[in-house]
Parts: C-alpha cells; structure tokens; sequence
C-alpha cells in the first residue's frame, strides 16, 4: 500500500485498537459494541482493505460440531446458534439477511481398525455434549450415500445436525458494517510498532506506517497469518506461521442426486457440495510455512493427487471439469493448531486472537464475544476460553485436539 492511499485516524487516543479488520478484527469490535457495558473508542486498523490476502477471503466456510475437546464443541455450537439466528443476534435488523446453515454434515472416513476406533470414542464425547454425531458402519454409510466407493472404507462419523456451510462472507459484512455504523473507525493503514510503558506490562501506544502514533486502552492482534509480525512489536513470539491451502470448484457430467457431506477422505483431500458445484480441498504435499505473499498456485496437484482421489472415491466424478481454484493460508499454529486468545500473560493489555489454522471461520462468534467479554469485564462470562490462553505457549503445553482438518 502506498503512503498515499493511506488514511489519518480522526484521534490521537482510542481505547482499544484492532490490528487487522477481517473476521476477527471485525468480530471483536462488533461484539465490543454490542456489549452494553462497553463504552470506549474502537480503531480497526486495516493494511488492505480489498481483503484480497485475508484468510477470511480464501475460506471454504463451513462449520463442523465434530471435535474432540469439549470447549471446541461449546464454541462451534454458538457458531450455529449465531448463524442460525443471525438477524436477531445482529438487534433483529431488518436489513440484515437471514442466513442458513446447509447441515449436510461432515463425513470422516476410516480406512484402518485405529481410526475406526478413534471415531467411535469422538462419537460418545461429541453425543454426550449435544452433538448429532453417528458412528455408520460402512454399509450405512452406501445406503444413505450409495455413490461412494467403499472398498477400502471400514465405517465413519457424519453428523447432520448444525454441520455444513454457512456464508461466512454475509456475516463479515454485516459484521463490519454495523460496527461502522455504532461508531468504530476502520482505517486504512498498517501498525509498524508499538510501545510500552518503563516496566513492560503495558502497550502505550501503536505507530502507523504514515507516520502517526495513537495511544491505546488495549492493543488486539488480529492480523491472520500475520500474527508474529505485530506480536513481535512487542518482542513476543506465537507459534503462528502462513501455510498454503489449496481449493478447487468443480462441475460434475452427471451430479450427484443428493447433498455430498464434507468428506474428509483418507488421502487427506476433502470435498463437498458446493450449490451447483463441488468444491475440493488440500494441503500440499510438503506443508510448511511459506512468504506472507506467496500465493502461487501448483496445477499439479489438482492433476495429479485431488483429482484421482475424487475420481477413486466417487467413480460417478470420473467427468469433471475444474473451473475455479485459489491458494489462501491458514494462520497456522505450528504448536497445536488451535486457537490462541486472551491477553499476554505479561502484556496484559495485549490480546491474541489467532492461529485458528482451519478453524476460525465458525470459531469468530464465539471468540469475539469471549474477547469482548475479556476485554470489558477481565474474564470471560459465557464460555470459559481460558484452554486456549498464550500461557500453553510459555509452557510448551498443546490443547489437545484430535480433529484437525
Ligand atoms: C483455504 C481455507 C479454507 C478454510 N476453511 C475454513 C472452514 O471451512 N471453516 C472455518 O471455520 N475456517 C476455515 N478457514 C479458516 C478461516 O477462514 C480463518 O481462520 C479466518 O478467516 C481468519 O480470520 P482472521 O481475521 O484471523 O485473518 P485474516 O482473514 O487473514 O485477516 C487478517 C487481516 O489482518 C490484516 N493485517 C495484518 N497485519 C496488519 C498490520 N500490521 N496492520 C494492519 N492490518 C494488518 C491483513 O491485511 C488481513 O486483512 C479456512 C482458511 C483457508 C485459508
């Protein structure tokens, strides 16, 4: 961005400022405004607000009940229940659309007798907390999905209940645009450095590209993939990094006569309805953090891994035709890849919300609120995210999680 296309904050002082205006920069300062004991002033400062790179423009927006720890299932379960009653969660505005969630479910496919029996502990755990998770042995998977090739398949976990996709990008929108209209101030800019008060504890202020320095309440690193580069503004380190993941949207000769569940196939390629289309997705086969810019797409793959997979598990997709695909990275958290929010353990009036890796898109309901809640009262007041806290960090301790896609 050049100097010149960017824009002067209107204060010199904001209680909280947000780094990074995608869906979570735009969360936590909606759910900010929407507490009622929340007053102060919000600055999003945003590097490109065109959100050509964001992970959130790259998302393939689904939302799944099937994890194995229980804080995950709680904040994907507010996830549906906010997009489901979005409109009325947004003060029953009638301009805001109502939003559906197509629940035609995850399906996790075992090819071994372990992970069989992996699916069938997350079953009980996912049924005890609510979820609508079945464990479907092979047969009952072909008579309710008799397109697929099972050959290799021992059984597998489908849940059709607040499971599937959801337009995420409508959330984000509404999101940004009635934090607009309450008074938060979205900037078109980029925070270079911050400062701290003698002893360290406290961010006094962020510096911006342009040149300006605005002191702040409380700082908010938002920025994505970004994370390290504004965690180190204040000489800190979160194991967050970009990786590359790579989506396809394909149409099929003959389409399938029903809903095709997010199948999540052992190769470790996934593919799902997608409207008219379908939509494939995978990480490379070499996955490692890549440059902040790098988007560059590798037309092998398609060619020479998801395709045959696709082709290999569903024979009626022996003819398709690719027509759309794009690169975008995952906030990836090379320490468990899960979420990493709340306040620095030191900094105290530094908060995470990042390295949501997979994840993050349904996860922004829950987390936002859950910052906001941090921020305005010191604790969080509806679900306890405390799990996901930077002190793991500090003491090298993972969340634990067995389903990461
Ligand atoms: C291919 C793919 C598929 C996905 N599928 C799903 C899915 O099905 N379900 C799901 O729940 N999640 C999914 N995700 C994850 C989800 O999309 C992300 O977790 C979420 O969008 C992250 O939002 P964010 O606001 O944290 O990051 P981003 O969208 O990356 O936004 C960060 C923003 O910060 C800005 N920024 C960075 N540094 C600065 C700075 N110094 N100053 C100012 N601005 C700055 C950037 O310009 C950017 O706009 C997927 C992600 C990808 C890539």
């Amino acid at each position: 961005m050049s100097v010149k296309a960017m824009q002067a904050p209107k204060k010199s002082s904001y209680d909280v400022v947000i780094v990074g205006g995608a869906m979570y920069g735009s969360s936590v300062a909606w759910f900010l405004t929407d507490n009622p004991d929340f007053n102060g002033s919000i600055l999003v400062v945003e590097r490109d607000p065109s959100y050509e790179f964001a992970s959130t423009s790259h998302t393939n927006s689904c939302i799944r009940q099937q994890f194995s720890n229980e804080v995950n299932i709680r904040v994907s379960q507010f996830g549906a229940e906010f997009v489901k009653n979005f409109r009325q969660f947004m003060g029953g505005d009638e301009r805001v659309p109502k939003l559906k969630l197509h629940s035609f479910g995850y399906m996790y496919l075992a090819d071994n007798e372990e992970f069989s029996k992996t699916l069938q502990e997350l079953q009980k755990v996912q049924q005890r907390l609510g979820a609508g998770t079945r464990y479907m042995t092979r047969d009952e998977i072909l008579r309710d999905y008799p397109f697929y090739n099972m050959e290799d398949i021992i059984g597998g976990n489908h849940n059709l209940v607040d499971e599937g996709y959801f337009d995420g990008n409508t959330l984000f929108d509404w999101w940004k645009r009635s934090a607009r209209e309450r008074g938060v101030e979205y900037l078109t800019n980029e925070v270079v450095s911050m400062s701290r008060n003698d002893n360290g504890t406290k961010v006094t202020s962020v510096a911006l590209k342009s040149g300006e320095t605005i002191a702040c309440g409380t700082v908010v690193n938002a920025s994505g993939p970004r994370a390290i580069l504004t965690s180190r503004m204040i000489g800190v380190e979160v194991p967050v990094e970009p990786r590359k993941r790579y989506t396809y949207i394909f149409d099929a000769e003959q389409p399938l006569d029903r809903d095709l569940p997010l199948t999540i196939d052992p190769t470790g390629v996934h593919m799902r309805t997608d409207g008219q289309y379908y939509l494939a997705g995978c990480a490379p086969n070499e996955d490692f953090a890549v440059d902040y810019d790098d988007f560059v797409q590798d037309h092998s793959l398609w060619e020479e891994k998801v395709w045959p997979t696709i082709a290999n598990r569903i024979p009626q997709f022996e003819a398709i035709k690719l027509i759309n695909s794009w690169v975008g990275h995952y906030a990836y958290n090379s320490l468990d890849q899960n979420a990493i929010i709340g306040p620095h353990p030191d900094v105290e009036n530094f908060f995470f919300v990042n390295g949501f890796s997979g994840h993050g898109l349904q996860q922004s309901p829950a987390m936002g609120r859950g910052t906001a809640e941090y921020i305005t009262y010191g604790e969080y007041r509806t679900i306890d995210l405390t799990p996901f806290s930077y002190s793991r960090v500090v003491e090298n301790r993972k969340f634990e999680e067995k389903a990461v896609i």
